[in-house]
Formats: C-alpha cells, sequence, structure tokens
C-alpha cells in the first residue's frame, strides 16, 4: 500500500514518491543538549523513529537514511556552561549521552546518522560565502545576515500573513540590519565563554552560526541538496523550518530543500505546551527512574504506547491516568504472549501496516493490537467450527500481535536486560557515560567518585580503547 504523508507544505495528505527508492532520505530536527530532554522533546523522536520503522519495511532497511541532529552549538549552551564552570564540551557531551540512553529507553532506533553542528562548521561558511555571493545575503557589522526580501516565495512554508512576520521580527531588531525581517546566518563572538570560528566572507572578527544555518549545513552534507523528508515539532515551522528552506533553496537555486514537511503537535500540560521556559516539564529521566510524576515509576515501554494513542498532529494531554492506561495494556499484552512459545513466527498484519501507511495513524494500529490480543486470549467475533482450529487461530493472532508490537518499538518482553533491571541498565549506562565526559574534560576527581558510586551499586568497570575509532570505551559487569 502507498504511504501517505501530511505535508505541511501543500496543507494536505500526498502519496509519498521517493526521489530515489533506493535512498529515501528524512531529516528531523534533534535536542539542543543544554539540559535534558522533557516529554514533549522526547514526541518527534518516537513520531520520526515510527516513520523511520515504516520506510524501512517498505524501502528495505540498507535503502532509508534517517539523519537527526545533536544541536551542541547555541547561545544557551555557552551560558549554562559558563554557569557551571565547566566545558561546553563536557556539558554536550554529558546532555547527549543522557538524551542517547532515555530514547533507547522509549524503544526508539538510533538514527543512521547523528551529525553535530560543531562539526559542520565548514559547511555552514561554506553557505555564508553562497549566499553573499548570489545577493542573498551580506556582511554588516561582523554579522551575516540572510536579506529576507531577496526571496519571492519567503512564507511559503508557514504560509504567515506578511504582516504577522514583520510584527515577529520586530522582537529581535538591530541597528545593522536592512530589513526588520533579516536573519542572522553568522555572529560575531566578543565574549570570552562564546565559541568562536575563523569567520567567512572576510570578516576579520572570530565569529559563530545562527541556529538555523547550522540545520541546513548539516541535512545537505548527509543527504544533499534535495531531499524527501523534513520533520520536528509544529513549534518548529515559523522561523526555524522557514529560514533553512530560504537558505537552502537560495544557496542551491532548487524550488524546495525537501519535498515533505511534517510536524508533530505539542505535548501539553492541562492545555499548555510543555516547555522548559514554562517550568511545566518532566523529563524522560525523571518518568524511567523516579516518583516524580504521578507518584510512580513508568517504563519506556508504557510511555511510547501512551505517546501513541494519539495522532502524532493532535496535541496530547499528558496525564498520569493515560499512562496508567497504557500499562495496564502493555501487563495484558505480555500475559497474553506468555501462554504462547515465542518461537512462533509472524508477519507484521497488513491492517497494522495499512494504519501507519495512512500518516501515521497509531491510534488505528493499536485499535488493531487490541484486536489481535483478543483473537490470541480466544476472545474472537467469529466462531471457530472447531477446538483445533481455535487454537490455531490463537497461535497466528498470538504471533502477529507479538511481531506487530516489535515492528511498533514497544517492548514487551520480561523488563530485564543482561541479567539486570532495564531501569538500573539505564542508570549504568548513563552514569559510565557521565565519567567518560569527566575523563575526557580532565576533572579525574569527578569521574573517580563515578567509579565509587557504580562500585557502591555493585557494578565493576572496565577500560579501554574501541579498536576501530580508538576512543575511550568502558565496559562493566555485575560484581559476583
Ligand atoms: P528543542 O530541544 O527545544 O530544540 O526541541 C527539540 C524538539 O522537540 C523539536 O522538534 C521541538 O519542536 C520538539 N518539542 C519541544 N517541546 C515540545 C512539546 N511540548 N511537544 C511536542 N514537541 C515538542
Ligand atoms: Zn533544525
Amino acid at each position: 500500500m502507498a504511504i501517505r504523508l501530511y505535508n505541511t507544505l501543500t496543507r494536505r495528505k500526498d502519496e509519498f514518491r521517493p526521489i530515489d527508492e533506493k535512498n529515501v532520505r528524512m531529516y528531523v530536527c534533534g535536542p539542543t543538549v543544554y539540559d535534558d530532554a522533557h516529554i514533549g522533546n522526547a514526541r518527534p523522536v518516537i513520531v520520526f523513529d515510527l516513520l523511520y520503522r515504516l520506510l524501512r519495511h517498505t524501502y528495505g532497511a540498507e535503502h532509508v537514511t534517517y539523519a537527526r541532529n545533536i544541536t551542541d552549538l547555541d547561545d544557551k549552551i555557552n551560558l549554562r556552561a559558563h554557569e557551571r564552570g565547566i566545558s561546553i564540551r563536557e556539558l554536550t557531551e554529558g546532555t547527549a549521552a543522557r538524551f542517547h540512553a532515555a530514547v533507547d529507553a522509549l524503544g526508539c532506533l538510533r538514527p543512521t546518522v547523528e551529525p553535530r553542528a560543531t562539526d559542520h562548521i565548514e559547511e555552514m561558511k561554506a553557505l555564508c560565502e553562497k549566499l553573499v555571493a548570489s545577493g542573498h545575503a551580506y556582511v554588516a557589522e561582523d554579522h551575516v545576515l540572510f536579506s529576507v526580501p531577496s526571496m519571492a516565495e519567503y512564507g511559503k512554508l508557514s504560509k504567515r500573513p506578511l504582516d504577522d512576520m514583520i510584527a515577529g521580527a520586530r522582537v529581535d531588531v538591530a541597528p545593522y540590519k536592512r530589513s526588520d525581517m533579516d536573519f542572522v546566518l553568522w555572529k560575531p563572538s566578543r565574549e570570552a565563554h562564546e565559541p568562536g570560528w575563523d569567520s567567512p566572507c572576510g570578516i576579520a572578527q572570530p565569529g559563530r552560526p545562527g541556529w538555523h544555518i547550522e540545520c541546513s549545513a548539516m541535512a545537505w552534507r548527509h543527504l544533499g541538496e534535495v531531499f524527501d523528508i523534513h520533520g520536528g515539532g509544529i513549534d518548529l515551522v515559523f522561523p526555524h523550518h522557514e529560514n533553512e528552506v530560504a537558505q537552502s533553496t537560495c544557496a542551491f537555486g532548487h524550488k524546495v530543500m525537501a519535498n515533505v514537511w511534517m510536524h508533530n503537535g505539542f505535548l501539553q500540560v492541562e492545555g499548555e505546551k510543555m516547555s522548559k521556559s514554562l517550568g511545566n516539564f518532566v523529563t524522560i529521566d525523571e518518568l524511567l527512574s523516579t516518583d516524580t510524576f504521578g507518584g510512580r515509576k513508568w517504563p519506556g515501554e508504557v510511555l511510547r504506547l501512551a505517546m501513541m494513542k494519539t495522532h502524532y498532529r493532535q496535541p496530547i494531554d499528558w496525564t498520569a491516568r493515560a499512562l496508567e492506561e497504557a500499562d495496564a495494556k502493555i501487563r495484558t499484552y505480555r500475559r497474553t504472549l506468555e501462554k504462547f512459545n515465542s518461537t512462533e513466527s509472524a508477519d507484521v498484519p497488513e491492517a497494522i501496516l495499512n494504519a501507519l501507511s495512512d500518516d501515521l495513524n497509531t491510534h488505528l494500529a493499536l485499535v488493531e493490537i487490541d484486536r489481535l490480543d483478543r483473537q490470541a486470549s480466544g476472545v474472537s467475533a467469529i466462531p471457530p467450527s472447531s477446538e483445533t482450529e481455535a487454537i490455531d487461530r490463537q497461535t497466528i493472532a498470538a504471533g502477529q500481535l507479538r511481531a506487530s508490537l516489535a515492528f511498533l518499538g514497544v517492548d514487551v518482553a520480561a523488563p530485564a536486560v543482561g541479567g539486570v533491571n532495564k531501569l538500573f541498565h539505564l542508570q549504568i549506562e548513563t552514569l559510565i557515560a557521565a565519567r567518560l565526559a569527566a575523563r575526557k574534560a580532565k576533572n579525574f576527581a569527578e569521574s573517580d567518585r563515578i567509579r565509587d558510586e557504580l562500585a557502591a551499586m555493585g557494578i565493576q568497570l572496565k577500560d579501554g580503547k574501541d579498536p576501530a575509532t580508538g576512543e575511550p570505551v568502558t565496559t562493566w559487569a555485575v560484581m559476583r
């Protein structure tokens, strides 16, 4: 069945036709690693993980490239590292490692590539040069600015009225801008805590990129000048994605940057967007390993199932009650499957694939999951003609249920990894990542402290080097 996706650019559901079926390419804006991700930030990660799984199933895993960046270059990061008295690298490495551990626990596959902004400065500078050369950008007071009036189609993605955009731009007025709507591609670094690189376009003062140019540069390097799908949360449509489109289309001279633009709705608390600035947030880690929300810990598969209950474009109200319901479902599926031999294999039923292919209709996919669960338990709408048929039917349904849950990334296996509880496993990995970051930063007092903390938990560490990259790696074992 054809995949149909709602495209923010056309404002309708269109049939998805990749540019090259052998090389399907998707870019999703990833986390800004200044602080731990909250459960709202997990929504795009889960939504686009589901799409990634569907694309791999449809086109073959080796034919899909999924790039999700790590924004490790941002003024919030500089400020936070400065406040804490640690290096930018130490802050971003630690936060990125905790982000990985958290989204792993939510059952998300790692993307094919995870580019970091700091590894793509040359591409960002090259884009600045191209845009200045073609008259779409200019240099003023050590800044490179994109000239919005130079682009007739600016605003096509967000379809915001020009007046709104001008009013929005007034928030960020600067005397060196030719038009209020012009935005920063490159800016000077003057303070000691601001990281700086040699500037492009003949600017003598060292500088650093603006946020929007980072994604244009990383998408270009890993996916090419034009690619298939670009995703992120709905808050990114304007200005971030509008500006990415402006930069990339004007630099390369194509009509589009990506053919399909997809945006997830907000995860809300009592009707308001969950966000750091409103202070109404709970981190993924807190949900997994503390009693902060609803007075108990929540396994990753419960959080994932709760997220999937709502269609990705609708807002989700995040409540303990919804999590309790998801938890009860997981326990039901687990109980059903325990009665069957786990070696029976089955294909994912068409009904599940069709639901996902219809603009990721996870709600419908879960209705189908419940139907399979009832069938496997022997509760079926159609009466069987014999006892053998009843048992056969149940076994088939159980195999399909197991395959479907695995396809959707919902882990219903007994909650243990390598002999230890999954949550404990996550804690260990998080501590080890923090210790590696401390060692890289030569903060040996901190790395020893973490080693002692792990020893107290009964975990023994062994340090070594990755034979392929030469990077330090740490393995661990439970002490006997
Ligand atoms: P940030 O780290 O703030 O750049 O956000 C990372 C991703 O999370 C972006 O795709 C945002 O659109 C998304 N996001 C942030 N808050 C929410 C929320 N409350 N609900 C859904 N997505 C969100
Ligand atoms: Zn981005």
